[in-house]
């Protein structure tokens, strides 16, 4: 029999800072399936598996720029039966069961898109949730019993909501930062007890909501939590719980600050529900390793293609004048075809980073959706044909795009550690922000 490994199942590492100029950094997170580079972001999932792709699609997709390495896993939404908890682990756990199985999976039990739908606080010890099963309430225990069933590669701790529409009822911070406190220490204490501590990772969960004293000590005490050492080395870091639900996003920089701040740097910092590049880019800069790639779901289901550059132009970013004849020209070409798809951009909401399938001017286009682009879509495939998929309603439209939009979203993310290994992240970040507001 094979000794287990020594140390802990997950842990990650900080490789590379901005050198103080942003908060950006690049690290390593190691689990027992495989290491992901960060800053990164895990491909949603439905009832365990990504919305289109299945297991041999979203391997097809690497091992290159745009290959995947980890999946978010909404736990609730796979409460489909009463004993769905005996019948994963049954399966061999959640990478059996999904057949993710050389995959990094993080169980979350908040969906980016669905959430704050349903949840209620019930006292210091529950919340009651939607899930297919009905209104359910889910104590510390029967949460921590579902993740023993899984044994993902980390997992958010249970919280209670105290942010999104609820927080606004909330008038005693007090008493909603101990609700936070009493369901995430009774979710750790369970686990560091449970099979769990020598299998998986665990994420505090850091709430406080659109407000940004409540939010740095939420953090402070998470930080607290965190090296509290009685949960059997189980927290690798921490979810920065409650964004994208709503909160303006001229406050979201600083609410990530706030709660960033009380953090130790050596941890993990993870964050669901921001909706593309520029919001992802904004919170790298504030510190951020991990996201959701729910953005390229959500664009393929609505018929657009992500075209964004992935790299400045040659000659780095802020280079535009008195460049060689070539890139010049090169450049004023690009321009024009993005002048061309943004005459349609009024009817079709298509804008410099993303266009527009349905548009009929894609109708007669012989061009793959990004030319260059090294997926299976755009190798095989032209706008007009994706066109004419969702035209006649085929569902082959979805999965072409989604296979494009995935590929290009984690390509984004690599073209972004790259900048932060280069000490270029701020110039990149400069130049995404020109692109994006053009
Ligand atoms: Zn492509």
């Amino acid at each position: 029999m094979a000794a287990a490994p020594a140390g802990p199942a997950v842990s990650f590492a900080v490789t590379k800072t901005d050198g103080g100029a942003t908060a950006a950094r690049a690290g390593t997170l190691t689990t027992r399936h495989g290491a992901v580079e960060t800053p990164a972001a895990l491909v949603c999932t439905r009832g365990g598996l990504p919305r289109h792709l299945s297991v041999d699609t979203l391997r097809g997709l690497g091992p290159g720029p745009g290959a995947v390495r980890g999946c978010h896993v909404c736990g609730l939404d796979l409460l489909t039966r009463a004993d769905q908890g005996a019948h994963i682990a049954a399966a061999g756990g959640l990478h059996g069961y999904t057949g993710l199985d050389a995959e990094v999976l993080v169980v979350d039990p908040r969906d980016p898109v669905s959430h704050g739908l349903g949840w209620k606080q019930q006292g210091a010890a529950a919340v009651r949730v939607h899930t297919a099963l009905g209104n359910l309430k889910l104590t510390p225990e029967r949460y921590t019993a579902l993740l023993a069933a899984m044994r993902p590669d980390l997992f958010v701790c249970l919280a209670s909501d105290c942010d999104g529409a609820e927080a606004r009822h909330i008038n005693d911070k007090k008493k909603a930062r101990d609700r936070v406190a009493a369901l995430t220490t009774a979710s750790l204490a369970l686990a560091g007890g449970s099979p769990l501590a020598g299998a998986a990772g665990a994420l505090v969960p850091v709430h406080g909501g659109r407000d940004g004293e409540m939010r740095a000590e939420c953090a402070a005490w998470a930080e607290e939590v965190a090296h509290g050492g009685d949960y059997g080395g189980l927290v690798v870091g921490f979810a920065l719980a409650g964004f994208g639900l709503g909160e303006d996003p001229a406050d979201r920089a600083g609410l990530i600050a706030r709660a960033v701040a009380p953090l130790s740097a050596a941890k993990l910092r993870y964050l669901v529900g921001l909706e593309g590049p520029m919001q992802v880019l904004d919170a790298i800069a504030g510190g951020v390793d991990l996201f959701d790639a729910e953005y390229a779901a959500t664009l393929s289901e609505h018929g657009y293609a992500a075209v964004w550059p992935l790299e400045p132009p040659a000659g780095g970013a802020g280079a535009g004048q008195g460049g060689a004849a070539g890139p010049e020209k090169k450049r004023r070409k690009v321009s024009e075809r993005e002048a061309a798809e943004r005459t349609v951009s009024a009817a079709d909401g298509a804008d410099g980073l993303k266009i527009n399938l349905w548009a009929a001017a894609h109708r007669r286009s012989g061009e793959p959706l990004v030319p260059g682009c090294g997926c299976y879509t755009c190798t095989h495939h032209s706008r007009a044909y994706v066109h004419h998929l969702l035209a006649v309603g085929e569902m082959n439209a979805e999965v072409l795009l989604e296979i494009h939009n995935t590929y290009h979203y984690m390509a984004f993310f690599a073209a972004v550690r790259a900048a932060i290994a280069g000490g270029r992240f701020g110039e990149y970040w400069e130049w995404f922000r020109e692109l994006a507001t053009a």
